[in-house]
């Protein structure tokens, strides 16, 4: 069996912007999970390993970019759970902080073009065709087995919200917590934040996973220029943030989604009274690789 007690309580968060408004604000601290295997990545591998362990796999070979939180939760699972491990890189090679830990858990790294990237599958199949304990797993860990271990986090929550917030980048995480809401049926709203430009599309991604739209609201409008890209607002909003309250945010995504959360409670979006619930989805090794943007 895969499993391990995990430790994510739920925080209030005070702020005047909270009080003027009438709002209540907190976060489930899924950032406290483990500090590598962090949030939303370790709920993500949990029914994927106990799924490549069943199939009597134990060699993981997965894809992300050169940041990926993904890359190295699957590296430090992969060590604590006796899987070989097989990181594909999109690019030409570097070196940052992720990757290093991503060798010291373990993984062999492997960069590839972007070309042969896009065709994973075939990546895959190609590479690793007469490898018996060859397990497949998709960038981001998306894939149902995902949705589930993220449905897991409803189950946790001894009280009710009206509104849950989460960032997106696959969309499997709020897939996951819609099918956790209607497995409760709680009347939640999720809001939530595609972290990449032109988010449109994630309402499809999330849906191929999930029947419960009408408590899904998309916010397109908090990507800060695309994927990784920041502002220095969005910057000093972290600074502010993590100065307050002691917990640290990503530029990438728990930044963005924090962000949104007190622009739309600034804007009056919600009525007074509101209970709010952003979900730190973890994945703050994001901000070794940006230590430059955090200075001056
Ligand atoms: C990977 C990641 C996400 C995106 O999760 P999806 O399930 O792909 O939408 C959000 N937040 C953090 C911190 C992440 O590392």
């Amino acid at each position: 069996m895969i499993d391990f007690e995990i430790f994510s309580p739920t925080q209030q968060i005070q702020d005047s912007l909270y009080t003027n408004k009438q709002v209540s604000v907190y976060i489930k601290r899924d950032d406290l999970i483990h500090p590598y295997i962090s949030g939303n990545k370790w709920r993500k591998l949990k029914y994927i390993l106990q799924k490549a362990i069943c199939e009597s796999k134990r060699h993981l070979i997965t894809f992300g970019g050169a940041y990926s939180n993904h890359l190295l939760a699957t590296a430090c699972a992969g060590a604590k759970f006796n899987f070989k491990t097989t990181g594909i890189v999109r690019g030409e090679e570097v070196s940052n902080a992720t990757l290093m830990l991503c060798k010291l858990f373990g993984m062999n790294l492997v960069f590839v073009d972007r070309v042969t990237y896009r065709n994973k599958h075939s990546y895959f199949s190609k590479h690793y065709f007469d490898d018996k304990e060859a397990f497949f797993i998709d960038e981001g860990g998306a894939c149902m087995e995902a949705v589930n271990g993220c449905s897991e986090l409803v189950d946790e929550l001894s009280e009710s919200y009206g509104h849950i917030f989460c960032a997106c980048g696959t969309g499997t995480t709020a897939a996951g917590i819609l099918n956790g809401l209607q497995k409760h049926e709680h009347n939640t709203m999720l809001h939530a934040i595609p972290v990449l430009k032109d988010g449109g599309f994630m309402k499809d991604e999330i849906l191929k996973y999930s029947q419960f739209d009408k408590n899904l609201v998309l916010h397109l409008d908090y990507h800060f220029g695309g994927y990784a890209k920041t502002t220095n607002d969005l910057i000093s909003f972290i600074q502010g943030i993590s100065s307050k309250t002691g917990i640290l945010l990503d530029p990438v995504y728990t930044g963005k989604m924090f962000y949104a959360i007190n622009d739309l409670i600034a804007k009056d979006y919600f009525k007074p009274g509101s209970r709010i619930l952003a979900i730190h989805t973890g994945g703050l090794l994001g901000i070794l690789g940006m230590s430059e943007k955090f200075q001056g």
